[in-house]
């Protein structure tokens, strides 16, 4: 999957993305990620991409010429359009349903707002989607971009090691993921759970069903209501 990074801060999302388990996901090439300076688009001499805002008010906002003319030059270079991700409060809510959805596509653009946002007009043109990481505002689009881009990538095979998949992960089937332990066997007087030394895999597997459905009533009771609605045999099916 390529990731393309419209942003006036292309070396933060370098970084951010560049270690652990997303920058061995681009060395192995199972990923790639593009950013692409929109300043470097600024049709004026001094590079400027930002001015103040029609009808007043403090703060300044990105310009609609050049975040169009990188946008239309990363489209220009893709074999067919691709969507393009405006990241913004304003958005609908990131979650694991839309991450899903977009780990189908080949390619997808991520536009980064910085300062007020981004004059209407443009987003109007090039944007498809637009999705914010939750209702608090940051300084940048570029954050949240990469918020997008790590939880794309791990559902990407491969991304996670050899054998290791997010199947199992809070979200994947609706519910948290249940309690995990590893070694020693007792840690300050608290011993691991019999059951999971028990080396019967049925067994296991019901604790942690039982375990997952207890976790999400606790803690995500509007989960565990919609997953009860689908699942309604559920806390049978693990007894
Ligand atoms: N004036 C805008 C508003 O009130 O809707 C907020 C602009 S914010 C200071 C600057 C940029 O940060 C936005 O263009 C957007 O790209 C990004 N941003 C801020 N909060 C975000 C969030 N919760 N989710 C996604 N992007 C966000």
């Amino acid at each position: 999957m390529n990731f393309h990074v419209l942003t006036l801060f292309p070396e933060m999302i370098e970084q951010g993305l560049g270690t652990s388990i997303t920058g061995r996901a681009m060395n192995k090439g199972l990923v790639s990620l593009h950013a692409v300076n929109i300043r470097d688009y600024a049709a004026n001499k001094h590079k400027k991409v930002d001015d103040y805002t029609y009808g007043g008010g403090a703060g300044m906002l990105m310009q609609a010429q050049p975040v169009y003319d990188a946008c239309m030059a990363v489209q220009e270079s893709l074999e067919k359009p691709a969507r393009v991700v405006y990241m913004t409060p304003q958005g609908s809510i990131f979650n694991q349903e839309k991450a899903k959805e977009l780990a189908l596509e080949e390619d997808l653009i991520i536009l980064c707002g910085h300062y007020e946002g981004i004059d209407e007009r443009v987003l109007e043109e090039v944007v498809t989607d637009e999705i914010s990481i939750g209702d608090y505002v940051l300084t940048g689009g570029e954050l949240p971009a990469m918020v997008v881009i790590d939880t794309i990538s791990r559902l990407i095979p491969g991304v996670l090691g050899n054998g290791v998949s997010a199947d199992t992960d809070s979200f994947m089937n609706g519910l948290l993921e249940y309690p995990q332990y590893s070694r020693p066997e007792i840690w300050r007087d608290k011993a691991v759970p019999p059951i999971l030394l028990s080396g019967d895999h049925a067994k296991v597997d019901r604790w942690r069903k039982q375990q997952s459905l207890l976790r999400t009533k606790q803690r995500r009771p509007d989960l565990y209501e919609k997953y009860m609605k689908e699942h309604p045999d559920a806390e049978k099916d693990c007894k």
